[in-house]
């Protein structure tokens, strides 16, 4: 007999129904001729509870060797629950203990474990209620956004993890190499020691992505509409609650598109995403909204329906300057928007999510498009209450000769662009894309507060455990 998913015997269709239910004790309770288990099998956050009899066979060693955390199979006629707290119980009619579990070392016990323990544990913490719930919406979420591109048309690219171009030209980015590291190879003649780089296993510098971008914007220089969604790497030894040194990025990159269209995208890909957890992940939502973030639900709902605000950097700055709050990080024209001004300005100025746009082209990438009067460049960042910037993009400059100097501008080589500016000399059209960091998103619908909390494993600065 197949096992049966606890999601689908949990409503009063099953009354009746034979069933084999495959999952992890949660609890146990023992009466005088009976036993309850409460299963847990991940399908859902419910747990389905068994009634075994004491005159079960093998009762003392399949049942009562059942501690939290056994695996056991249960064979049983699905009733109507007697008891309060579920509509559903499962009446055993055999329990086999498949797995044992050590109780007097299982670190899960029943009370609330902190999620700075449970991540001590990220083996065994799926098993909890809290990141049960995170990764079921997680993987609902990454369906939902395959789903969203797919019935646009976009395709799906996937973007190289290994890399010898730099997409920011900011460095922070992970070496990849197989050169012995105690004794890597010298450029002849050069006392000054330089690494031979060309001995490598690439023959060049090479390191993880830190974005899919470049490639995917050759991509849609042919296909029009493409998307990359995999994993990229950040060296920045930032240890805040919102960053990782492995994340997932979700970036499309479209042809004939300026800014105002990549928002509009932007704008329907997060609705359609928050919509489509809304509908199928009510459960685990309801769980989020009671005890990790009051009102998570209520404010996903208003955002699937908000029209999403706009402003320009330079109205952003005004607001902060005219508002009688004091910033850590002094607010003027031309400095980077940080964190606490990202929030500021979702959540209080506006009061939701809010597109800001046109940044001074110094705090800004060299490939972002040139505005009129060069002073800003045609980037937004969408900015949502608790995160701050949950999306990074812009139009991309498709002027060779505009690239060329921005190119310089910024005092980067221009050789490793070569293919980067033949985009702009071959069919070059005006083109627009951003980035989505994936766990953010999941932070965003869960309310989870950390974003070691989203990730299964996550990397951070001192941190690879798992
Ligand atoms: P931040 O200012 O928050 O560090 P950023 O400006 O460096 O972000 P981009 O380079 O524009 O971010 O990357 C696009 C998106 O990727 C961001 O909007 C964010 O959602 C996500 N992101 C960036 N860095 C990280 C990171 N270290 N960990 C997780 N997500 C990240
Ligand atoms: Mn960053």
């Amino acid at each position: 007999m197949e096992s049966s998913r606890i999601k689908d015997i949990l409503n009063a269709d099953s009354y009746g129904r034979q069933v084999l239910v495959s999952g992890w004790v949660r609890t146990r309770r023992d009466a005088k001729d009976f036993s309850f288990l409460e299963i847990n099998d991940g399908s859902c956050l419910r747990n389905v509870q068994v009634i075994a009899d004491a005159s079960l066979s093998g009762y003392e060693l399949n049942v009562l060797g059942a501690h939290t955390g056994s695996a056991v199979q249960v064979h049983g006629t699905i009733l109507q629950s007697q008891g309060k707290g579920q509509a559903v119980e499962l009446r055993a009619s055999a329990v086999k203990l498949i797995g044992e579990c050590d109780a007097s070392s299982y670190p899960l016990q029943k009370k609330r474990h902190t999620n700075e323990f449970l991540r001590t544990i990220a083996h065994l913490r799926p098993r909890t209620n809290t990141f049960g719930a995170v990764f079921r919406i997680r993987s609902a979420a990454a369906f939902a956004i395959h789903k969203f591109f797919n019935e646009r048309g976009f395709v799906c690219l996937h973007s190289p993890i290994i890399t010898t171009s730099d997409c920011e030209g900011a460095g922070e980015m992970f070496r990849v190499t197989t050169l012995d590291l105690e004794q890597p190879p010298r450029l002849e003649g050069d006392y000054g020691g330089k690494i031979d780089y060309s001995r490598d296993f690439f023959g060049a510098e090479a390191s993880l992505t830190v974005s899919g971008q470049l490639e995917a914007e050759t991509f849609a220089s042919a296909l029009s509409n493409v998307y990359t969604f995999g994993p990229t790497f950040r060296a920045e030894n930032s240890n805040t609650p919102r960053h990782l040194a492995e994340f997932w990025m979700v970036e499309p990159e479209m042809a004939f598109c300026d800014l105002q269209g990549n928002m509009n995208l932007a704008e329907d890909f997060l609705r359609f995403v928050i919509r489509y957890v809304l509908d199928h992940c009510a459960a685990d939502l309801e769980f989020f909204d009671q005890w990790i973030e009051k009102g998570v639900v209520q404010a996903l709902e208003k955002v699937a329906q908000a029209q999403f605000a706009q402003m320009t950097y330079s109205e952003a700055i005004s607001a902060m300057e005219q508002s009688s709050r004091k910033f850590e990080f002094p607010v003027h024209w031309g400095a980077d928007i940080q964190t606490e001004h990202e929030r500021f300005l979702s959540e209080e100025y506006v009061g939701g999510p809010v597109f800001v746009t046109n940044y001074p082209k110094e705090i800004k990438a060299f490939y972002m498009r040139l505005d009129e009067g060069e002073k800003t460049v045609s980037a937004m960042d969408l900015l949502v209450p608790r995160l701050g910037e949950i999306i990074g993009g812009s139009q991309r400059e498709e002027r060779e000769a505009v690239l060329r100097r921005r190119i310089q501008e910024c005092g980067l080589a221009e050789q490793p662009y070569w293919w980067y500016l033949d985009l702009r000399r071959y069919g070059s059209v005006p083109h627009a894309g951003f980035g989505l960091g994936f766990e953010r998103m999941v932070m965003y619908l869960t309310g989870m507060s950390n974003i070691r909390d989203v990730i299964p494993f996550p990397r951070t600065p001192g941190n690879a455990d798992f």
